[in-house]
């Protein structure tokens, strides 16, 4: 592409952002498309010729553009809402533009010194001590895999090289609260399923450190090997966090690995009135929090703090000859801390955010983002046929349509049918959860755009909404 035609084509599309991103309470947050509508409207070759920039302009905006569900919009409140701010989105065009693969320090200096710079402005901004080392991963999932690969490499220093053939099974402890990624990387670890021991949580979601104390015991008395245990902060149904200081004493009691994970709520550490929760994280083995969830930068950029950064390399570093940088070449090379070789420059989005809100910006931002949550979790409380499920400890609300009269499964049922109803109507998008089998909705707030009127609005579809159900 000539610089010119380049030029054309990226000024159309800065106007068209700009245009997006101010009219999207115009736009279906829910996309309406069914399955394979897209493809059945897509070429099933690529083209053999190269097609001019128009053409696949309008494809986007015609054939792809209705298949979106609009992350952006202030109007979405399910799972955890997310914002790609303005200043992020300008980070992330020039990583597009440099295209740097940041896999050693020689293969662009700056994207691997500003890493190890604005991971650790995000460690002092989060309260954490001196000693946690960050680096950027895609995901809190792939932040949540190094931590407990580092962990498995502690507990088990010969698998690296034998595999985890010999030695007794491991285990890793988290609550029945926690994440499906913990899960996930248990099983991508060779641990397997039941290399997971979920722990019970208390009547308000937290995991019961003495039924961990129990776990640990009973699985050393039989010859299992602890590995790590994951305490969340925020878990994803209810926000709910885990009492650190108790499970704190258990893990270092028998030598476990403390991974937190404060994928969502890590934010709000940022906040000095919201920050009791995560009292004793500095203790932690290794931390993730993700800033493309709450904190304005978009998908993907999650950060993993790191104690012993050292173990994580160990876990992880393999230099074959081609890669081995010349001689007196101190730096750190960023393959080393993940599976992934090859990396994108993502601090650059996560550098624009930080300046351009400054840390008084973002407070106010979470701290507004709070104030709407509770303010709509005032409502629900006052509204006699409506219940809440969970504290509000953050921006997520746990509640459910609960008429008198009504049994649990049909009260799951209606509830189930309250949000459809609502999602079907284009103008807000919440989700659902399980809590003690039972089915509840989520709001949460997240989005840089959500103002009082779009809480209000979901307010009133959801009442709408369950008077026409219960005709
Ligand atoms: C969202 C979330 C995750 C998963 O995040 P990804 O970045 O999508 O992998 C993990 N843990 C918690 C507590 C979360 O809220």
């Amino acid at each position: 592409m000539e610089p010119v035609e380049f030029r054309r084509w990226a000024e159309e599309l800065a106007q068209w952002i700009s245009t997006y991103l101010e009219e999207l309470d115009g736009y279906p947050v829910l996309s309406r498309s069914r399955p394979g509508d897209l493809r059945a409207r897509l070429p099933d070759e690529a083209p053999e010729e190269g097609e001019p920039m128009d053409r696949i302009l309008s494809d986007f905006y015609e054939l792809v553009l209705p298949g979106i569900t609009h992350w952006n919009h202030p109007s979405f409140f399910a799972y955890f809402a997310v914002t790609g701010s303005g200043p992020g989105i300008l980070g992330e065009m020039l990583a597009a533009s440099l295209n740097v693969n940041a896999m050693l320090w020689r293969t662009s200096p700056a994207a691997t010194e500003l890493e190890e710079h604005v991971t650790d402005w995000l460690r002092r901004l989060l309260g954490l001590p001196e000693g946690f080392r960050g680096v950027i991963q895609d995901t809190a999932s792939t932040s949540s895999l190094v931590a407990l690969a580092a962990a498995r490499h502690r507990a088990f220093p010969q698998a690296r090289e034998e595999g985890l053939f010999h030695g007794p099974p491991g285990r890793v402890y988290a609550s029945a609260e926690a994440h499906s990624s913990i899960e996930k990387a248990v099983v991508t670890l060779g641990l397997g399923r039941q290399g997971l021991r979920k722990i019970s949580t208390d009547s308000a979601f937290r995991m019961d450190p003495e039924a961990l104390d129990l776990a640990v015991r009973d699985d050393l008395s039989r010859g299992l090997r602890p590995v790590a245990v994951v305490a969340t902060l925020g878990t994803t149904s209810t926000t709910s966090s885990d009492p650190l200081s108790p499970i704190r004493k258990v893990a270092s009691e028998h030598g476990l690995w403390l991974h937190v994970d404060a994928a969502y709520a890590g934010a709000a550490a940022m906040v000095p009135e919201l920050r009791a929760p995560f009292a004793g994280w500095e203790e932690a083995d290794s931390v993730v929090f993700n800033p493309h969830k709450w904190l304005f930068t978009p998908v993907d950029c999650s950060v993993l703090l790191m104690r012993h950064p050292e173990v994580v390399r160990d876990a992880f570093s393999l230099v074959p000859e081609y890669l081995k940088s010349s001689p007196g070449e101190e730096a750190t090379n960023l393959m080393d801390y993940g599976v992934a070789l090859g990396r994108r420059f993502r601090a650059l989005k996560l550098w624009f955010v930080l300046r351009w809100f400054g840390a008084a910006g973002i407070r106010d931002r979470i701290r507004a983002h709070v104030e709407l949550a509770r303010g709509f979790a005032r409502e629900v409380d006052a509204a006699p046929d409506w219940e809440r499920g969970a504290p509000v400890p953050f921006s997520t609300v746990v509640f459910r349509f609960r008429p008198p009269e009504t049994d649990e499964s049909t009260c799951d049922r209606l509830n189930l049918a309250v949000m459809e109803r609502v999602n079907r109507t284009g103008e807000a998008f919440l989700s659902h959860t399980a809590l003690d089998g039972r089915t509840w909705l989520r709001l949460s707030v997240g989005n840089l755009r959500t103002q009082k009127s779009h809480v209000d609005r979901a307010w009133t579809l959801l009442r709408e909404a369950a008077r026409e159900e219960r005709r």
